[in-house]
C-alpha cells in the first residue's frame, strides 16, 4: 500500500465518482450499509466474474450453484451456527459503547476508559419471521455464509451432474452477520457478498488439495494486479483453529487499517457432510465406483468476500502522482476489473466533431465497455477517467476529420499515440490484453 492511501481518501473518491454511496443517505444513512453506484457496480461485477471464471468456467472439476438466503432452520443447528456462531460482547458501564472482547487489548473501554461488563456470547445471525404470524415455529435466519447451501445440495449436484470427485461447488451471494463492531467502510458490514467454493475430495488427498487451493487463491489476487508486497499468507496456529478445521490459512492484505483478512482457506475435513447426514437422516456418503469405496468426502473451502476484495483492489490501485506540478489521482486497476475500458472523448462538443466521435463510440461499444463524454474541458474529462480507472481514452480532434486518425491515451504512462480509425479495435484489444503501448508491429506506422 502506498504511504498516501488512507481510508478517508478511498471513501471520498468512491462518493465523488460514484463507486460507493452510503445506504439511505438522504435519510441520514444506515450504519455500515453501503450502495454500489454506477461504476462501483461494474467493478464489483468484474471482480465476481473474474472469480467465477477462475473457479468455475475455466475448470473441468467444478460447477456453480445459487441457493436461497433463507433455509430450513435445522440447517443452522446442524452446522453449529445456532449454538456457536457468536462473538463475546462487552459493554462499557459508563458510555454504553459495545465491543468485541476478543478484539480488545485492555479490560477497559477504548472510547472512554470506563469499566466493561463481563463478556456474554452474542449470536451473529439475523432472525426473521416467515409467514404472517410472528410465532416461534416460523423463525428463520438470514444465512451468515453461503457455504451451507452448498453442503445441503451436495447429493443433488453429484446425482444430476454425474461428476466424480474431486468436485468443486461454487457460489456467490449475500450473507448477513449482525457484527458487534462493523466499520472501516466496506471492510466489515452486516450485509455483504461472499464468493465461496467447497471442494470435495477423497480423505487422504485433502492436505495436498489444501495446499493447492492456498496457492491458487493467493495467485488470483496477484494476477489481478495486487502488488506482492501488500499481500501475505498467514497460516493459523493450531490454537486458533475452529474445532472442525484441520488447517486454515488467511490471505491477508495490507489495508490502511493494517494487515487484515481478505479470504480464508480451510480444510474442514468431513465435518459438514457428517453433521448434515446426522441431522437430516440422509446418507451423504459418496461411492467411488473405480475403487469400490464408500466414504464421506473431505472439504477444502476457499472463502472470499466480494466487498472486501473490491476494497482491496481500490486501495491497491489508488495513486497520487505529480504531473507537471499538479497532483493527479489515478486508479491503476487491472484492465479486466476497470469499470470502463475505453472512453471516447471528442476534443470539444463542437458539432463538426460529434458525428465522427459518435460513430466511433457506436462501433467500439459493440466490443468494449465504453463511455462517451463530451461535457466539460478535455482535462477534466481525463481526470474523471483516471479516477475511475479507465485504461484507455480515444480522443477525436479537428485533425481527425482530415486524416481519419485519432489519439489513444494510456492511463498509466500518459503516452499518447495517433493511429488510423480503421486500426482502433485491434490496437485497443492488444493494449487491454497487456501489450506495451509503444512497441510491436501493431504500432508500426502509428505516429507518436
Ligand atoms: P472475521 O474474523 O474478520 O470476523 P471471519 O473469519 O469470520 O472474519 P469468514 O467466516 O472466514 O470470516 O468469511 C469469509 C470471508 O467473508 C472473509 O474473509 C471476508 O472476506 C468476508 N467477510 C466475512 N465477514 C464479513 C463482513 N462482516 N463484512 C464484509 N466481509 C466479510
Amino acid at each position: 500500500m502506498s504511504e498516501s492511501v488512507t481510508m478517508d481518501k478511498i471513501v471520498s473518491l468512491c462518493k465523488r465518482r460514484g463507486f460507493i454511496f452510503q445506504s439511505s443517505e438522504i435519510y441520514g444513512g444506515l450504519g455500515s450499509c453501503w450502495d454500489y453506484g454506477p461504476v462501483g457496480v461494474e467493478l464489483k461485477r468484474n471482480v465476481k466474474n473474474a472469480w467465477w471464471r477462475s473457479m468455475v468456467e475455466s475448470r473441468g472439476d467444478s460447477v456453480g450453484l445459487d441457493c436461497s438466503i433463507m433455509m430450513h432452520p435445522t440447517v443452522w443447528r446442524a452446522s453449529g451456527h445456532v449454538e456457536g456462531f457468536s462473538d463475546p460482547l462487552v459493554e462499557c458501564k459508563v458510555c454504553h459503547m459495545r465491543w468485541r472482547a476478543d478484539q480488545l487489548d485492555k479490560p477497559a473501554c477504548p472510547s472512554c476508559g470506563g469499566e466493561l461488563t463481563e463478556p456474554r456470547n452474542f449470536n451473529l445471525m439475523f432472525k426473521t419471521f416467515m409467514g404472517p404470524v410472528e410465532e416461534d415455529a416460523a423463525v428463520v435466519y438470514l444465512r451468515p455464509e453461503t457455504a451451507q447451501g452448498i453442503f445441503v445440495n451436495f447429493e443433488n449436484v453429484v446425482t444430476t451432474t454425474r461428476k466424480r470427485l474431486p468436485l468443486g461447488i461454487a457460489q456467490i451471494g449475500k450473507s448477513f452477520r449482525n457484527e458487534i463492531t462493523p466499520g472501516n467502510f466496506t471492510f466489515r458490514t452486516r450485509e455483504f457478498e461472499q464468493m465461496e467454493m467447497e471442494f470435495f475430495v477423497k480423505p487422504g488427498t485433502d492436505e495436498e488439495w489444501y495446499r493447492y487451493w492456498a496457492g491458487e487463491r493467493f495467485k488470483w489476487y496477484l494476477d489481478l494486479g495486487i502488488r506482492a508486497e501488500n499481500l501475505r499468507m498467514r497460516e493459523h496456529e493450531k490454537s486458533e483453529l475452529a474445532h472442525y478445521a484441520k488447517a486454515c490459512a488467511d490471505v491477508e492484505y495490507l489495508f490502511p487499517i493494517g494487515w487484515s483478512e481478505l479470504e480464508g482457506i480451510a480444510n474442514r475435513a468431513d465435518f459438514d457432510l457428517t453433521q448434515h447426514a446426522k441431522w437430516s437422516g440422509k446418507d451423504l456418503s459418496y461411492f467411488d465406483s473405480q475403487t469400490n469405496e464408500r466414504f464421506i468426502p473431505y472439504v477444502i473451502e476457499p472463502s472470499a468476500g466480494a466487498d472486501r476484495s473490491v476494497l482491496a483492489f481500490l486501495v491497491d490501485a489508488y495513486r497520487e502522482e505529480d504531473v507537471e506540478g499538479t497532483t493527479r489521482v489515478v486508479l491503476k486497476l487491472h484492465p479486466s476489473l476497470a469499470p470502463v475500458k475505453v472512453a471516447i472523448l471528442p476534443l470539444s462538443r463542437n458539432e463538426k466533431l460529434t458525428p465522427l466521435a459518435k460513430e466511433i463510440h457506436e462501433r467500439l461499444s459493440r466490443n468494449f465497455v465504453t463511455e462517451y463524454d463530451d461535457t466539460q474541458s478535455i482535462g477534466r474529462r481525463y481526470r474523471r477517467q483516471d479516477e475511475i480507472g479507465t485504461p484507455l481514452c480515444v480522443t477525436v480532434d479537428f485533425e481527425s476529420l482530415e486524416d481519419n486518425q485519432v489519439t489513444i491515451r494510456d492511463r498509466d504512462s500518459l503516452a499518447q499515440i495517433r493511429l488510423p480509425v480503421a486500426r482502433l479495435e485491434e490496437a485497443l484489444k492488444a493494449k487491454l490484453a497487456g501489450e506495451s503501448f509503444d512497441a510491436g508491429s501493431l504500432w508500426a506506422g502509428a505516429r507518436a
